[in-house]
């Protein structure tokens, strides 16, 4: 573990302090400098912003130590079961083990399809868990941003499995594979019935699919199975060999030491073949070009032209008498 005096001069004194707390031992102390940093990170104040980023570039050379799994998949397929299952086994193996989330629904509608408060009660009492519901930040870029520095922090405070676990609606699978080493799709037993309903796009990104409640009708999860390997192999990262499709039950616990085993081969597959690194390294690429859009068009919306022009504009394109095209020109002009 590294020493506080490693820590850059120009951070504030009480992050300064929480950094030393984070890098520190496991513990009370430790649990709650993570929790105030992360906090600070999701403030939306310009001045905690700034304090924000000091202390997460001092974090960052003590981050990227851990596994990062993303998990994916409808409400009720058993996300916050097997989350808990997984963590719980885990943690009993020598793991600390933090669970994020990204759900870009609880800014947008009040409520959070993650329903987070109530989940993963005995995970939640463990000393060696840390779970941290979704960050509630209007946008799903901003949802993710935060939760991809949370992440940072939890890798410095010593987590060597981070769980980013997200609903099977709309973009937030895509962020999580962008932040993840490892991203797994959890299906419901009657899935390979209906292939139709298994959104193509998401099975592209994942690298393992997992049948759960496998316990509910094992011929139909048997054959959704096969059916789900035999799709894998037209679209998928791992197209040419077919991605693995496991079974299990989070319920009872069945079927968790086989997944542990299959993420830690590929793990391990692709740490030696390089692919890890370079994954990640075009996630961080990849997540910088996106805030520069994400500012770039905050910016854009904020430039006293741009407002000054932008209903004038508007109206002339959806009345027909400018084309869109050329209304993009004439605004994007007024920055310069
Ligand atoms: P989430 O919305 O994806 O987080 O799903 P939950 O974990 O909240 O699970 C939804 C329901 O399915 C709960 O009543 C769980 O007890 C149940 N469930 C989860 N996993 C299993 C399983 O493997 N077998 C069975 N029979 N039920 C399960």
């Amino acid at each position: 573990m590294s020493q506080p005096a490693e820590l850059p001069v120009e951070l504030h004194e009480a992050d300064r302090r929480w950094a030393e707390a984070l890098l520190g031992a496991p513990g009370a102390a430790q649990r709650r400098a993570l929790a105030k940093t992360i906090t600070l990170l999701e403030s939306t104040r310009a001045d905690h912003r700034a304090r924000a980023d000091a202390l997460l570039n001092a974090l960052l050379p003590h981050s990227g130590r851990a596994f990062r799994l993303g998990i994916s998949g409808v409400p009720g397929v058993g996300k916050s079961t097997f989350i808990e299952a997984l963590g719980l086994f885990l943690v009993e193996r020598g793991h600390r083990v933090a669970v994020l989330a990204v759900d870009p629904s609880s800014s947008l509608s009040g409520g959070s399809i993650l329903g987070d408060k109530t989940r993963m009660e005995r995970l939640c009492m463990d000393e060696r868990a840390y779970i941290r519901p979704s960050p509630a930040c209007g946008t799903l870029g901003g949802v993710a941003e935060k939760t991809r520095e949370s992440l940072l922090v939890c890798e410095a405070a010593g987590y060597d499995v981070v769980i980013v676990e997200t609903v099977g609606v709309g973009q937030s699978e895509t962020a999580v594979a962008g932040m993840t080493d490892l991203f797994v799709l959890l299906q419901l037993p009657n899935a390979g019935d209906d292939l139709q309903a298994i959104k193509k796009g998401v099975m592209e990104l994942a690298d393992l699919v997992v049948i759960n409640k496998a316990d509910l009708d094992e011929a139909a999860a048997t054959r959704a199975r096969a059916q789900i390997t035999s799709a894998l192999r037209f679209f998928g990262p791992h197209a040419q060999h077919g991605a693995e499709v496991l079974q299990t039950s989070a319920l009872k616990g069945t079927g968790l030491p086989a997944f542990w085993q299959a993420v830690t081969a590929q793990r391990e597959a692709r740490q030696a073949s390089g692919e890890l690194t370079h994954r990640r390294r075009r996630q961080d690429e990849a997540w910088m070009w996106e805030r520069i859009q994400a500012g770039l068009q905050q910016r854009f919306r904020q430039h006293p032209a741009v407002r000054a022009a932008l209903p004038g504009i508007s109206a002339d394109v959806t009345a027909g008498r400018l084309a869109a095209s050329v209304a993009a020109r004439r605004l994007l002009d007024l920055l310069n």
